[in-house]
């Protein structure tokens, strides 16, 4: 499955390690990541991912194009609700995208959690038969 990873400054550290507690899993599929949310999950758990730009450089929107082309199967997108972002619309898009798509999201560490875990039982298989 390709999953796409994307955190905000104030979530990056829980997405390292979240990727390191679920490494096991992960590495048996597909990272897509914007720019610096992979470089530092890469730095910290030694998965392979393929890197966007940075987010507030278009990373965001390369994420979201990959999407629309049907080529994501996951996301987790770690936000922070507090702080109001200048790419704020990129964001919003991505929640959009999957709605529209029926792309299963993850915007906290509890569904994040969730999610992974049906990876290892075979919950997301449908998406392949969509693909
Ligand atoms: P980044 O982008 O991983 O390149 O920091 C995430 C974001 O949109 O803040």
């Amino acid at each position: 499955m390709n999953i796409g990873l994307v955190a905000h400054d104030s979530k990056k550290k829980l997405m390292q390690n979240l990727c390191i507690a679920y490494k096991g899993t992960l590495e048996n599929h597909q990272l897509y990541a914007t720019g610096t949310t992979g470089r530092l999950v890469e730095e910290a758990s030694d998965l392979t991912v393929h890197k966007y730009l940075s987010g507030h450089l278009g990373g965001t929107q390369q994420l979201g194009a990959q999407i629309e082309h049907n080529e994501i199967d996951l996301v987790i997108f770690l936000r922070d609700p507090l702080t109001a972002k200048s790419h704020e619309p990129d964001v919003n898009n991505i929640v959009r995208l999957c709605d529209a798509h029926n792309i299963p999201l993850a915007t906290n560490l509890a569904t994040a959690e969730l999610l992974i875990k049906s990876l290892d039982r075979g919950d997301l298989e449908w998406r392949e038969m969509y693909k």
